[in-house]
């Protein structure tokens, strides 16, 4: 180990945005460790948003943090690069040379040493193998994928709103009701609204989203069914066509082809069912992992056999004292990133790191776009309390409002969120260019 000690995060997401910012607050500002966030994007998104950004509901222009000026700010360095492997041997990192829009290199492929590293890659959709989905759906798992659902929408919308054909709708599938094909289900109808304000000639009822899910209710991973229930309910209001009990068997450009023989027909099919860590974290570096690829963790969340490489969030699999899993949240990425900090400043101290993890479920709430908000808090009370309505989108944005907060601080954040509040008045309610 150097003079001070190198600490490696990789991945800027919900957990390593906070991990980076409170040990550069602690130790990086005070030259008491160095602190290098990497990331292979410039700039940071909170990834419960991203159902927003794909339909120009939410402007990255304005909500998205580059993780340069943040690092500069607040005792950390930031690098640019996707992480390929990690070199246990010589403890470095392995950066994947950095392309231009060409294909040209502008940067060489690159090793970057650690003491101590934290992997927070988080997780991609998971398409369970089946044939067609990697070839015609599209994915939610990152800002680029977010703004390229949000072209091909808004080209739908362009092209038909001058060709249809009045017995024709637009068809766009959701496969997985989880909460990411529930909200982003809600989000596209809200969507069409808006853009019939701007002077599109089209309006919802041209519109047909097929929400579909293998499970027998949606939101099956939500504990409360009555939570399952009354957005059931209110997609069936909001005139969104939910499928439960069906399975796809593969996927073509133009339907999907159920285990039963259905043909669901689509123009546009959004995958989003289940998560796993990016194959390449297979057994990265030697790391033992899951069948998801997820690195499997002690509840300290020290990687299981390297004692210097911690992982956290939806790329780590860390058990529960009852035989559980932690699941893949943005609370669960937080909470894990906080305790880290504290478990590698215990060692720097030269103790144990001695924390361990236990999820505190604080509740799940869906956000239909403005239609509802609904879902169940305190869940640690009596199986928790049913909210709705503006409580619930009130506890649903403080979510957001916490992040802000940890990574800019009280002040800053609070103002921050006020000037959204303001942008939100003044600007158009979507994102048209
Ligand atoms: C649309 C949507 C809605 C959601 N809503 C909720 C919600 O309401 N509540 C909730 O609790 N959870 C929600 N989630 C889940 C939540 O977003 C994730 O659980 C959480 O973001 C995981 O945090 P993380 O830090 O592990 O990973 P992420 O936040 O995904 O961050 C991973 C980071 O790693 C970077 N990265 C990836 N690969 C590499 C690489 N090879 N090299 C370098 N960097 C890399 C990425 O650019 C990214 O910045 C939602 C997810 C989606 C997609």
């Amino acid at each position: 180990m150097g003079a001070v000690a190198n600490i490696v995060i990789v991945g800027g997401g919900a957990g390593g945005m906070e991990i980076a910012t409170k040990l550069g607050r602690k130790l990086g500002r005070k030259g008491k460790a160095k602190i290098t966030l990497i990331d292979c994007a410039d700039s940071h998104i909170w990834k419960p948003l991203l159902h927003e950004v794909a339909t120009g509901a939410l402007d990255i222009g304005i909500d998205a943090i580059s993780y340069r000026g943040h690092a500069a700010a607040h005792g950390y360095h930031f690098q640019q690069g996707a992480m390929t492997d990690i070199d246990r041997e010589h403890k470095q990192v392995i950066l994947a040379p950095i392309l231009d829009e060409k294909g040209n290199e502008l940067l060489p492929a690159r090793r970057i040493d650690y003491d101590y590293l934290v992997l927070a890659i988080g997780s991609i959709a998971n398409d369970f193998k089946i044939p067609g989905v990697r070839e015609h759906c599209v994915f939610l798992d990152n800002t680029q994928q977010a703004m390229q659902i949000r072209t091909m929408l808004l080209n739908k919308f362009m092209r038909y709103a001058s060709h249809h054909q009045l017995d024709d709708k637009i068809k766009i599938a959701v496969v997985g009701a989880g909460a990411t094909g529930v909200e982003m289900s809600a989000e596209m109808h809200h969507a069409v609204e808006q853009l019939s304000g701007f002077g599109y000639k089209i309006d919802t009822s041209l519109l047909e989203v097929t929400l579909i899910e293998a499970d027998s209710r949606i939101l099956p991973k939500v504990e409360k069914q009555e939570i399952s229930q009354a957005v059931t309910n209110q997609l069936n209001q909001i005139g969104v066509r939910v499928m439960t009990n069906t399975r796809i068997d593969r996927v073509d450009e133009s339907a999907l082809h159920t285990c039963d023989g259905q043909t669901i027909a689509s123009d546009m099919t959004i995958w989003s069912t289940g998560v796993k860590a990016p194959d390449f974290m297979r057994e990265i570096g030697g790391l033992e992992s899951n069948q998801i690829n997820q690195v499997m963790v002690k509840p300290n969340m020290q990687t299981t056999r390297d004692p210097h490489i911690f992982a956290i969030g939806d790329c780590a699999a860390c058990p529960q004292p009852d035989g559980s899993w932690v699941p893949p949240r943005g609370q669960s990425a937080r909470q894990m990133a906080l305790m880290t900090a504290d478990n590698i400043s215990l060692m720097l101290a030269g103790q144990p790191p001695s924390k361990e993890y236990l999820y505190k479920d604080l509740g799940s709430l869906v956000n239909l776009s403005k239609f509802h908000t609904v879902g169940n808090l305190m869940s640690f009370i009596g199986g928790g309390v049913l909210v709705e309505g503006k409580i619930a989108r009130f506890v649903y944005t403080s979510l957001y409002r916490r992040h802000l907060i940890e990574l800019h601080g009280i002040f800053k954040g609070t103002l921050l969120m006020f000037a959204k509040g303001i942008s939100r008045i003044i600007h158009p309610h979507l994102k048209l260019h």
